[in-house]
């Protein structure tokens, strides 16, 4: 075991501390990571509260991680010490059901293994810590190269903001020309407005914040839409094709589904921790429109993410803090003051 330094929750409502963490050596298939920069998810906020369930403390969240490697095992192929790689929000799989066989490993049916919170087959039945730390060890297959040329820095919030919704714009097969709407602008949204510009999309961003429109314009939306304002959102009837819907609190969904045309499809990403107001029936069934979810991405998918983003010069737009500012940037996360990802500076903590 090695020692590692971390910042965790004790409980719901403690924030969090400065404390150490072990990790284990590194196995034959293993790499370590001395972590550089971590973003901060808006999951991050919604499990260290136990917004979702009761979490297990102490919790060291974080999956939005980027680092150099500082050792790896004996039997490890893909990296070498001192390549600049990534972690997301997976650490391991069972690698034998059909999702792990198909790359899609978020959808384990054996359970998959986040990056922290979770029993770590791997670490005799102890949970998973995550990034809010100076170093971590996962296994080589669930380690990502992150390309020259991405900023580290930048480069972290695509481990999670990025896949998630770079996934359901291919799986939608988004491209030139295909109208995109995106609800919310914050750390998945504002990555989501630039990749699917970048797959040819027109993009509509939907915001409860009209300081906000500006900045969406500068990212590259084609319009924004204050969601508050009925004639606004009147005129968008029927104009989009897909709709990423990112937002973490309660929210109607019904105004925004009006605005998909004919065979759109809304997709939920944000996780609210209480049941959201009924999707009206009618509205689905007069336009043959889908309602579905999508949750992060597999790692062959998070990889390719990582080379479009690189091809595309896509990275977030951050806001860097040291450890001893992760709970005021918890607070200023949900207050919605973020421009539009805190990432933390691990040599901080
Ligand atoms: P974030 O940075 O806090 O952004 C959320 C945005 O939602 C805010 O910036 C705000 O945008 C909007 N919003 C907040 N409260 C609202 C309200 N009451 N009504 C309408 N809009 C509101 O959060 P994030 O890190 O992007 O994460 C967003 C959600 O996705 C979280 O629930 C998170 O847990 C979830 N998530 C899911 C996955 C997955 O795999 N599906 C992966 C990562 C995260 P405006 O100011 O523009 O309205
Ligand atoms: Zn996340
Ligand atoms: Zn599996």
């Amino acid at each position: 075991m090695t020692q590692a330094k971390a910042y965790a929750a004790t409980s719901a409502t403690s924030g969090l501390k400065a404390t150490t963490i072990e990790r284990r050596e590194p196995g034959a298939g293993d790499v370590e990571i001395a972590i550089e920069f971590c973003g901060l998810c808006h999951s991050d906020v919604h499990t260290v509260r136990s917004e979702w369930r009761p979490a297990t403390y102490p919790l060291v969240p974080g999956h939005e991680i980027v680092g150099t490697v500082t050792r790896i095992g004996g039997a490890v192929v893909g990296f070498a010490v001192g390549d600049t790689v990534g972690v997301g929000c997976l650490v391991d799989s069972c690698r034998e059901c059909d999702s792990c066989l198909e790359g899609f490993e978020q959808y384990c049916e054996n359970g998959n293994v986040g990056t922290y919170g979770v029993a770590d087959r791997r670490n005799g039945g102890g949970l998973t810590q995550g990034g809010y730390s100076s170093s971590i060890v996962v296994d080589e297959n669930y380690v990502l190269e992150v390309p020259a040329g991405l900023d580290p820095a930048g480069a972290a919030p695509l481990l999670c903001a990025g896949i998630t919704t770079y996934s359901p714009l291919r799986y939608l097969e988004v491209q030139d020309g295909d109208a995109v709407g995106v609800i919310g602008l914050g750390g998945l949204g504002h990555v989501a407005v630039k990749i699917a510009k970048a797959m040819g999309a027109t993009v509509t961003v939907f915001t409860t914040s009209p300081a906000k429109a500006d900045a969406a314009f500068a990212l590259g939306a084609d319009s924004v839409v204050v969601s508050s304002d009925a004639a606004a959102m009147a005129d968008a009837r029927h104009t989009l094709n897909a709709i990423l819907d990112t937002v973490a609190a309660v929210h109607d969904l019904n105004p925004y589904l009006r605005t998909l045309a004919r065979d759109g499809a809304l997709i939920q990403l944000g996780l609210p921790p209480e049941q959201m107001p009924p999707v009206n029936p009618g509205t689905l069934i007069r336009k043959r429109l889908a309602y579905g979810g999508s949750m992060i991405g597999g790692i062959a998918e998070t990889q390719e993410m990582l080379h479009f983003c690189a091809e595309h010069g896509i990275v977030a737009d951050i806001e860097m803090v040291a450890a001893s500012e992760l709970d005021e940037a918890y607070e200023r996360m949900v207050a919605g003051d973020v421009k539009y990802r805190f990432v933390l500076d691990a040599s901080t903590l």
